[in-house]
C-alpha cells in the first residue's frame, strides 16, 4: 500500500503557522506521503468567514507554495453547496480508490466538535483520523461528548505505523510543538492596526494587505 495522505480541511481565515506546523509535522510523526489542504468553501459549523473562499484558498496557495509535499484541493471552494467533510472525504475516495489509506488531520478542538458534523460517523468509513495536540484543548476521553469517546476508545491506533495498514477507520493522536496561534488572534489583531507579523508567513502577510484584508472586526 502506498504512504497515507493526510488531509487537512479548514477556514484558514487566514492560514498562520499553528496550521503549517500542524501539517509539517504530521508528515513527520505519521509518515504521510504529503498533504492535501482543503480550505473550506462555505463552511456549515460556524459563522461566515471574514474573507472570501477565494482570498482564503489564495493564502493557502502562498503558505503552501515551495514544499513539494504540500498540494491545494481546491473542490469545496469550487463547490456551491456547504462544504461537508463526509462529501469532501467521497469525491477523494473516488478519486484515488479504496486502497490508498486517507488521514483527516483535526486539530484538538476540532475533533471535540466532531459528533456534530454532517454524517459524522460515515467518516470513518472513509478516512483515518489525526488529532493534533493544541494549547487548551486536552485529547482525552473525559473532554470528550460520550458518544465521540466511545468511538476514540474503540477505534484508538497507538501506533501510527498501522495508518499505512488500512485504508481508513483508526484514531491516533500525535503531539506537535504547542503554538497558542489562532486565525482569530490574527483577525484582532489586524482589526486594531496591530502587528501580525511572525504569526503567519510574510506572502500571505503581504496578501492581506494588499487587498486591505480584515481592517475591520
Ligand atoms: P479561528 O480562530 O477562526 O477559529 P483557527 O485558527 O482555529 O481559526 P481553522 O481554520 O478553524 O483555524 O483550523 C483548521 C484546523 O487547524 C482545525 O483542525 C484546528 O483545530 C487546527 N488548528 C488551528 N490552529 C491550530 C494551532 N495553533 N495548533 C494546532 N492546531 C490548530
Amino acid at each position: 500500500m502506498s504512504e497515507p495522505l493526510g488531509l487537512f480541511g479548514g477556514t484558514f481565515d487566514p492560514v498562520h503557522y499553528g496550521h503549517l506546523r500542524l501539517a509539517e509535522e504530521a508528515i513527520a510523526h505519521l509518515a504521510l506521503g504529503g498533504v492535501r489542504w482543503i480550505p473550506a468553501g462555505q463552511p456549515p459549523h460556524r459563522g461566515p468567514p471574514r474573507v472570501t473562499a477565494r482570498q482564503r484558498l489564495e493564502m493557502v496557495r502562498r503558505a503552501t507554495t515551495g514544499n513539494p509535499r504540500f498540494s491545494v484541493d481546491a473542490g469545496e471552494v469550487e463547490a456551491a453547496a456547504p462544504s461537508y467533510t463526509v462529501h469532501t472525504l467521497e469525491r477523494l475516495r473516488a478519486e484515488l480508490g479504496d486502497q490508498q489509506s486517507l488521514v483527516l488531520l483535526v486539530g484538538a478542538d476540532a475533533f471535540a466538535g466532531l459528533a456534530t458534523w454532517h454524517r459524522w460517523r460515515d467518516i470513518f468509513a472513509l478516512a483515518h483520523v489525526a488529532v493534533s495536540h493544541r494549547p487548551g484543548f486536552p485529547v482525552e476521553t473525559a473532554s470528550l461528548p460520550h458518544e465521540l469517546a466511545t468511538e476514540f476508545n474503540n477505534r484508538r491506533l497507538t501506533d501510527s505505523g498501522a495508518l499505512r495498514l488500512s485504508p481508513a477507520g483508526g484514531i491516533v493522536t500525535f503531539a506537535m510543538t504547542q503554538l497558542a496561534i489562532s486565525a482569530t488572534q490574527i483577525r484582532k489583531l489586524l482589526a486594531n492596526g496591530l502587528s501580525a507579523r511572525y504569526l503567519l508567513p510574510d506572502g500571505v502577510l503581504d496578501y492581506i494587505q494588499l487587498h486591505s484584508l480584515y481592517r475591520s472586526t
